[in-house]
């Protein structure tokens, strides 16, 4: 790994972007090595040192120039500080600062493919990386291939969000096609998410979904209110065959 070439790269990144700042020069950069993350970035702005960088070896020399470049621009977020690490800010600045680096032509002497950056940026923000009180992975993912105009079909958006279920001991897996339940679209899904009180939340990096509330109507089965028409829509749209329930009794249920 060519430490020097990193910094480099970072400070004309950096440089390329905050024009109206100070030019960070590598000598003004705290580098290690990390272990624990691909790559770790905060604004120090001490005598001896503007910024602190870290960044692993094992995954760099591994990485494509693209990833690497991608990597870079990720922790040049982290330069700000922004109300939390993953912030919508966050995100809107990594946004910025990839559009300056492919507005400065002469960031690099050799040629980058920018859409492939671009590219990385969006499959970028996982559970562990988006402010979920505000926002979704399916949402920041989207958010970011509007703003570089990066193709993408809506399902891979929602399918690489990690989904899974909690089993509870009254817990029965039902076939989701026989579950008669309202369709609601993504969107709707993580409005709902983040309303709180429902009935999914986060575990490990994963969103857990309780077992759907159902009862029996002869040969199928129909939810008992809106919590159960949107965990049932997840399901739908991820493409599940079975799903976890419980036996719900309608008679002790307001259905909304
Ligand atoms: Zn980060």
């Amino acid at each position: 790994m060519d430490d020097e070439e990193v910094q480099r790269w970072f400070c004309e990144l950096y440089n390329a972007h905050y024009t109206d700042e100070p030019t960070l020069s590598p000598n003004r950069i705290q580098f290690e090595y990390v272990s624990d993350a691909y790559g770790k970035c905060t604004y120090v702005g001490s005598f001896e040192y503007s910024v602190y960088l870290g960044i692993n070896p094992d995954h760099w020399v591994k990485s494509t120039r693209e990833e690497q470049i991608r990597l870079l621009i990720h922790e040049l977020g982290h330069t700000r500080d922004h109300a939390g690490k993953h912030s919508p800010d966050f995100w809107e600045e990594v946004i910025d600062i990839y559009r300056s680096a492919i507005n400065s032509t002469d960031t690099f002497s050799f040629r980058v493919e920018w859409d492939d950056v671009a590219r990385r940026l969006v499959d970028n923000p996982s559970i562990g990386k988006v402010d979920n009180r505000s926002e979704t992975v399916y949402e920041r993912r989207k958010k970011i291939a509007d703003a570089l105009g990066v193709p993408y079909n809506e399902n891979d958006l929602w399918t690489d969000m990690p989904i899974s279920q909690w089993i509870t001991q009254e817990s029965r897996k039902r076939p989701i096609d026989e579950i008669e339940h309202t369709l609601y679209d993504k969107q709707a899904i993580c409005d709902w998410y983040r309303s709180g009180q429902t009935s999914m939340s986060i575990e490990n990096e994963i969103y857990m979904i309780d077992p759907i509330p159902i009862v029996e109507r002869g040969e199928s089965y129909t939810t008992i209110d809106k919590d159960g028409d949107m965990m049932c829509s997840i399901f739908t749209h991820t493409d599940r065959g079975y799903v976890q329930t419980i036996p719900a009794d309608d008679e002790d249920r307001i259905t909304i």
